[in-house]
């Protein structure tokens, strides 16, 4: 059966009331994105859903990426006829004879929103199934647990005919929520961090700390691969390195030992949101869960978080480290992440941090130090480009079970 269209039902967005225009046109441009090396294939959102057009493209390539797309509840390659019980038929034949395989059973589905139709949805169930089981040989109906469930929907423009309903990633278009700045680490929590927050409509910016010669190349390498990773849903990740050894080695030299995390944790905060104010970002998202390790206290979010007011979102504060690895493992990042590549935290951060830090010892502890200008020169020296999703990347097999 040649499928000319792929029906895409909107999630959440119905919910939005009079954003809905906006949370649609945003899904489209999305939709758009993965699409974008097929130039034929066109996109329309409509008020209740989406509309794509084929126009010869591979449906089979096209819904795998569309898999990745948030703010999609489910999806259906369909077939469009005009409202004419014949031709009903006639594609109702097809597209079931296609999916036959002996033993196949069947049922008809049938909704009308069109009430000018000369049939019901009952008098169709009933003349379509009857036409289906006499044109294709050896199909039994099963009303209960059909394998091959046709469904028939009557419009005003015609009539939308399929068999298949897939599941979409569900959540929030990508950017629906606005812009945030993701603190994208080598680690396995803040790949799953920054996922979990464009789920939620939210269009993260990486932003990664190096200190060369300290971490190496392959460290760096490893955060941007990661971000290519996360990219896979949202089209493209912005991402901004920073150079951090100026500021990593000050820190090391005049800070006493204990403090040297807090103090690096609240130089990094004070850059991103700095890199945050320009993109125009409206948070930063973070991998930071709750004890994972002594540094990871609600006495060091206080002293780390002193230096911003800016909402600070931990997607995973409250996930067990197996939940985490659980997600991790489905988005394909686990195996990035657990390669063993020193960042720049694990090289200058001593044996025992101090878990309980006082904030008035860190604003002592730094108040002998000029971190503003120190600050400029990282900012002055970031590097910022684009990560697109590599081609082959674009599809792979973990995927097919995971959304
Ligand atoms: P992750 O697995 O994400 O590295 P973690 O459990 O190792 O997290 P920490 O190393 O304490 O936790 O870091 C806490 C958070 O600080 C990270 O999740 C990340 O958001 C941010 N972070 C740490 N190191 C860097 C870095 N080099 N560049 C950018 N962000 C970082
Ligand atoms: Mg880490």
């Amino acid at each position: 059966m040649e499928f000319e269209r792929i029906l895409i039902r909107y999630g959440e967005l119905s919910t939005k009331g009079k954003n809905r225009k906006q949370f649609v046109a945003r899904l489209a441009s999305n939709v758009k994105k993965v699409v974008r090396d097929m130039p034929n294939v066109k996109v329309h959102g409509e008020r209740d859903r989406m509309q794509l057009f084929l126009n010869g493209a591979d449906p089979d390539v096209v819904m795998e990426r569309l898999r990745l797309v948030f703010g999609i509840q489910s999806f259906s390659p369909v077939v469009k006829t005009a409202l004419d019980v014949e031709a009903i038929k006639e594609a109702a034949t097809k597209l079931v004879s296609d999916l036959f395989v002996p033993g196949a059973t069947f049922k008809v589905a049938a909704r009308r929103s069109n009430h000018q139709f000369e049939l019901d949805s009952n008098e169709l169930n009933q003349e379509i199934g009857a036409h289906v089981l006499q044109t294709v040989p050896g199909l039994t109906v099963n009303v209960k647990k059909p394998t091959i469930k046709l469904n028939v929907e009557v419009r005003l423009d015609g009539v939308f005919l399929s068999c298949q309903t897939v599941q979409g990633a569900g959540g929030l278009p990508v950017g629906s929520s606005g812009r945030a700045m993701l603190m994208l680490s080598g680690g396995i929590d803040s790949p799953v961090a920054g996922y979990l927050a464009m789920k939620r409509g939210v269009e993260v910016e990486a932003v990664h700390f190096h200190s060369p010669p300290y971490t190496s190349e392959k460290a760096r390498q490893k955060a941007v691969d990661l971000a290519e990773k996360i990219a896979r849903y949202a089209g493209q990740v912005q991402m901004h390195v920073v150079p951090f050894t100026e500021i990593q080695e000050t820190i090391k030299k005049q800070v006493p030992e204990s403090y040297i995390m807090t103090v690096t944790r609240r130089l990094m905060m004070r850059i991103t949101d700095e890199l945050r104010r320009r993109r125009n970002g409206l948070a930063i998202v973070n991998g930071e869960s709750l004890g994972q390790v002594a540094s990871q206290t609600l006495e060091s979010m206080i002293a780390i978080n002193a230096v911003t007011a800016t909402p600070i979102i931990r997607p995973v504060v409250s996930m067990d480290k197996n939940e985490i690895i659980e997600i991790a493992k489905k988005i394909d990042t686990f195996e990035l992440s657990i390669q063993p590549f020193e960042d720049c935290c694990t090289i200058f951060t001593p044996a025992a941090p101090k878990t309980k830090p006082k904030l008035e010892k860190v604003e002592y502890y730094e108040s002998f130090i000029d971190f503003d200008a120190m600050i400029e020169t990282a900012l002055a020296h970031v590097e910022t480009f684009s990560v697109q999703v590599a081609d082959e990347e674009k599809v792979t097999d973990e995927f097919a079970d995971l959304l």
